[in-house]
């Protein structure tokens, strides 16, 4: 277990999202500091960013809906891009849905002004100068979403505690991108519905 009371902690602010430069065999360790927070989470090859972590490719190469300690996250071209090496929540994580974006929150009755982990993705990118077209599925740590055996789904509070944390080693020099969800609407942001701050920090290699 590592001390965190020692590191740099830097904030992903409630509703926002952060983009994060790193080279192959660094860890980043996602704290879910207040434990209700949902972090929608993406990889990018660092050089050739059309290769992207695919919760599609990840659940094929896992045969399993959502990744394990020591397992891979695998790219659109079904190459290992991030592992997951630490887990001290219980392990409560979803690929099948989308990241929100606008049209949801539409829905939902918002105006186009509600931030969502989709502009989230592409603001903290263009901080770092990069565009990209699309919006890869994300893995969303600490999101419930439980699988029912008739193959229903619902969206349930996380079921982390405060403090948890996943690290995350990248296989590749990487580009990781997370986004404090701002759904503030339906609960899976915890039953009050306020997306809160959550943090991290790197061990570079
Ligand atoms: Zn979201």
């Amino acid at each position: 277990m590592v001390d965190l009371t020692s590191m740099d902690l830097q904030t992903i602010p409630a509703g926002r999202g952060v983009a994060i430069e790193l080279s192959s065999g660094s860890e980043i360790i996602v704290i879910n500091t207040h434990g209700t927070q949902v972090l929608d989470t993406w990889a990018f090859n660092l050089d050739d960013p059309s290769e992207y972590m695919s919760m599609e490719h990840t659940r094929s190469r896992l045969s399993r809906l959502s990744p394990k300690v020591s397992d891979n996250l695998f790219s659109n071209r079904r190459r290992p891009i991030l592992k997951l090496v630490e887990d001290t929540s219980p392990g409560i994580h979803d690929t099948l849905l989308c990241a929100c974006n606008k049209e949801i929150y539409r829905e939902l009755g918002c105006d186009d002004g509600h931030r969502s982990c989709e502009s989230n993705l592409h603001e903290a990118l263009s901080f770092i100068g990069l565009e990209i077209a699309v919006t890869p599925g994300p893995l969303n740590l600490f999101m419930n979403v439980p699988v029912a055996s008739d193959g229903t789904i619902d969206r349930a509070p996380p079921l982390s505690r405060p403090g948890d944390l996943v690290t995350l080693q990248t296989v590749m020099d990487t580009i990781v991108v997370f986004s404090a969800c701002p759904q503030d609407v339906t609960p899976i942001n915890g039953a009050q519905c306020i997306p809160r701050d959550a943090h991290y920090t790197i061990i570079a290699r």
